[in-house]
């Protein structure tokens, strides 16, 4: 269900965490990869219709912190390879660097384009081809700009046995949410690509108006 709105114009940080359990894990599987041996986990949201991936690795109970992502899905970025954003190198690293530990895991958020849809972000692409930014595409499009919410993906963390982190991230409200979901990170994992002429725009949008910590965008 997509939101209407006239603008957006703050950023709000919201995580709610219910004391009761709100996803459950449905089935877990072993699946080998290009980066190696893995597990993939399917959760479902016990509150709504969302269902959640996991691909994880390792022995996650131990009191060591394992490298974690929470990766949102870009079908164009990790499906299609598309250079508008850094998606898909962002989901190839988390991987890389899951594997080289022996341990970790990618929360997989299946809420596209922040949310919005795959085909509401094809139609902000057809604006973005005009001229319009990231977010002046969404909001004339009148989509909120960011619509994800981080509580259950942080919940599956938990799940899995994770209690300290090394989150590889460069958001600052999925870092937000990790703490106030309890869990400790123990090193905030800049995951930054030199912006390139296709990403320029996308990433300074991001470090300016939604306060992303990118230290090779000027
Ligand atoms: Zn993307």
């Amino acid at each position: 269900m997509i939101k209407e709105t006239t603008k957006v114009t703050t950023y709000k940080f919201t995580h709610f965490y219910p004391e009761s359990k709100t996803v459950e894990k449905v089935a877990d599987a072993r699946l080998p990869t290009e980066f190696g041996e893995f597990r993939i986990a399917g959760y479902k949201s016990l509150i709504s219709d969302e269902e959640f991936v996991c691909v994880y690795k390792g022995d996650l109970n131990e009191n060591v912190a394992a490298p974690v992502r929470i990766h949102s899905q870009c079908l164009t970025g990790d499906v299609f390879h598309s250079t508008k954003c850094d998606c898909g190198p962002q989901l190839q690293h988390a991987m890389e660097t899951i594997a080289k530990e022996g341990r970790g895991a990618v929360v997989y958020q299946h809420q596209e384009g922040r949310g919005i849809g795959i085909l509401n972000k094809i139609k902000a692409y057809a604006l973005q081809d005009e001229g319009a930014d990231t977010i002046e595409a969404n909001e004339r499009l009148g989509l909120e700009v960011d619509l994800r919410e981080y509580g259950q993906c942080v919940e599956i963390l938990k799940d899995l046995g994770l209690k300290r982190v090394k989150f590889m991230s460069n958001n600052p409200e999925k870092i937000q949410a990790i703490k106030d979901g309890g869990l400790e990170i123990i090193e905030r994992v800049p995951i930054e690509f030199e912006p390139s002429e296709d990403t320029e725009n996308y990433l300074s949008v991001k470090k300016f108006q939604m306060g992303h910590i990118l230290n090779l965008v000027s």
